[in-house]
């Protein structure tokens, strides 16, 4: 297989081009039961390349269980053993920049970080959206709004300008 796995957060977002039976309010696929993992990889992937780190950031404000912090880059995390998903971080974020589909399920996303389980990949890749999840062998590339999340992820993004990357 291919080194790495690109996901396209665009085309996770967007009606188009993939088949719902349903859409779902955010306008999502309704993935399958097996591809949490991918919602936790995206849920990192939009803390890091799509929040826009707000400096008093009102998703922590607001988080009634403490479950969010942020390091010293801005970046936002979930502890996923406090969150009791209520979603008012979801409703308060000014940017829309988390979907309610991320709180759904409390799980070990480390599991998954490592794309070490090849039938669960290959299960996400099949449950995404059409283009949205492919294999790839290729670096960061800035360029194509393509960077690095981890050793064998890469994430597509359209990101704000910030200096604090
Ligand atoms: S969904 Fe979880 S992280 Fe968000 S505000 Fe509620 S408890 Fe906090
Ligand atoms: S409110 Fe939204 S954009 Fe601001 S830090 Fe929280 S998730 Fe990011």
């Amino acid at each position: 297989m291919a080194q790495k796995i690109l996901i396209d957060l665009e085309k996770l977002r967007s009606p188009l081009g993939h088949s719902c039976d349903e859409s779902p309010p955010e306008g999502f696929c309704g993935f399958s039961s097996n591809s949490q993992g991918l919602k936790s990889i995206r849920e990192l992937a939009v803390f890091q390349f799509t929040c826009r780190r707000c400096s008093e950031a009102p998703c922590i404000e607001v988080c009634p269980a403490d479950a969010l912090e942020k390091d010293d880059r801005g970046i936002i995390s979930r502890s996923t053993n406090l969150c009791i998903s209520c979603k008012s971080c979801v409703v308060i974020c000014p940017f829309g920049t988390k979907m309610t589909d991320f709180f759904e399920y409390h799980r070990n996303k480390e599991n998954y970080y490592d794309l070490s389980d090849e039938k669960e990949l290959e299960l996400w890749i099949r449950n995404s959206p059409q283009g949205a999840v492919t294999r790839v062998d290729m670096e960061e590339d800035p360029e194509q709004h393509i960077y690095k999340l981890s050793e064998h992820i890469l994430v597509r993004e359209r990101m704000w300008f910030t200096d604090k990357l």
